[in-house]
């Protein structure tokens, strides 16, 4: 018998399950880059639509775990010493995380779950967990690569129309009774006509390329390896050999990069520096890819005209995080990529890694980041150690 340790964000406030406002969701079986989309053979145990990523919907996971004879602990309570998931972790063998509440997997907890062998993101980007610790304990880790990347390129152009238009304090000054026009549009401009630009052009970076073309603008990106020059002349796509140049061309910059050592605070003053006054920042990859204060005085000072996304460090956020009332921020907290859609793919994903851990058969090359010692499958492609 194994031991499941899952932690999910807590149920809503108002009670588990919520009231759904839809009956159903579109099924989507292949992903746009032609990858299948989660094939577990089990029976799910939810259905889809429903609100699975919360403590109370499991991930839909009880009923197969216990049908095997293996124990399910499911729990928010994730920080610090004496929460639930640090004293569960030594007997876990296998431990389930959502990047949008992250149970951090530091080295010294690594060090400290003598069982574990396999550290699962219910989601994308595995950087809560110590890649290269997890590298030296032979711990396999791996993620559902491609469940949500459609929901989070969603997101970011919500977020960029969002801010160019003055959306936010706008509709607030509906809400109030207010009605000064000159007010709302103060801020408020086109995007046709303008430049876009997304540092990483993977999965969700190239979802937001294909999602923007329509709208008329000049499309940029940056990555170590280029696309295929197929893609580039289809999108009309102008690649820049590192992001330093490729911030100075563009009105709009969009993160969309793994976090790993070396891309930490890839923004901090002097990239800011770089960046045309009155440009715009969307980051829905990882809050430290970016100097928490350096955004703030760019916001501040005027020189950037907004930061939107929705992710932080830590996370949860502290209700103090200067970013919660920066101004001109379009900040929500870590949902882009949980919508209803996305977790039943990515609920569906961890259903099917399990069941080739627990099968014995190897999990599917594009799901794992590390395995055997070494970064494999995605995180051979997208990540570094350093
Ligand atoms: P992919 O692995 O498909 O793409 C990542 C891209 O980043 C690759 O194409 C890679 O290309 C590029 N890249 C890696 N390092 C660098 C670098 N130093 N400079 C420039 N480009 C780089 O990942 P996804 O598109 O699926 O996801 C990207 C990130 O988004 C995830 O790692 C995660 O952190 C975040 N995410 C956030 C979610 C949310 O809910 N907010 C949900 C899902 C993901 P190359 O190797 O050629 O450089």
């Amino acid at each position: 018998m194994s031991k499941v340790l899952c932690v999910l964000y807590p149920d809503p406030a108002p009670g588990y399950p919520p009231h759904y406002v839809r009956d159903e969701i579109p099924i989507i079986t292949t992903y746009a880059d032609g990858q299948m989309a989660p094939t577990p053979t089990e029976p799910l145990g939810f259905r889809p639509g429903e609100l699975v990523g919360s403590v109370s919907g499991e991930l839909g996971l009880r009923s197969y775990l216990e049908k095997l004879g293996h124990e399910l602990i499911v729990t928010s309570d994730k920080d610090g010493p004496n929460s639930e998931f640090e004293k569960m972790l030594p007997d876990a063998e296998v431990v389930i995380s959502q990047p949008f509440w992250p149970a951090y997997l530091t080295k010294e907890r690594i060090i400290k779950a003598k069982k574990l062998k396999l550290a699962l993101t219910a989601g994308i980007g595995s950087d809560h967990i110590d890649l290269e610790a997890a590298a030296h304990a032979h711990i396999t880790v791996a993620e559902v690569t491609g469940s949500n990347s459609v929901s989070v390129a969603e997101h970011v152009v919500m977020v960029m129309l969002s801010m160019v238009r003055n959306y936010l304090p706008s509709h607030e000054i509906a809400v109030h009774g207010g009605w000064n026009i000159a007010d709302c549009v103060s801020r408020s401009y086109d995007i046709e006509g303008m430049h876009f630009g997304t540092i990483g052009a993977g999965r969700i970076g190239l979802a937001v390329l294909r999602r923007l073309k329509p709208f008329g603008l000049h499309l940029h990106y940056t990555q170590r390896h280029r696309l295929s020059s197929e893609i580039e002349q289809e999108l009309g796509l102008i690649f820049h050999p590192d992001a330093e140049t490729l911030v100075s061309a563009v009105d709009f910059v969009n993160l969309q990069i793994p976090l790993y050592p070396s891309t930490e605070h890839l923004f901090d003053d002097k990239m800011f520096a770089r960046m045309k006054r009155g440009s715009y920042l969307i980051n829905s990859a990882r809050g430290k890819l970016v100097d928490r204060d350096a955004v703030v005085r760019a916001v501040t000072s005027g020189h950037i005209a907004g930061y939107a996304g929705d992710v932080w460090f830590p996370e949860p956020a502290p209700p103090d995080h200067p970013w919660r009332t920066m101004p001109f921020n379009g900040m929500t907290p870590h949902i882009s990529g949980t919508s209803l859609s996305a977790q039943a793919r990515y609920a569906a994903g961890t259903l099917e890694i399990l069941e080739s851990y627990f099968g014995g058969v190897p999990i599917r090359e594009e799901y794992l980041i590390v395995d055997g010692g070494v970064l494999a499958g995605t995180g051979a492609k997208s990540y570094r150690l350093t």
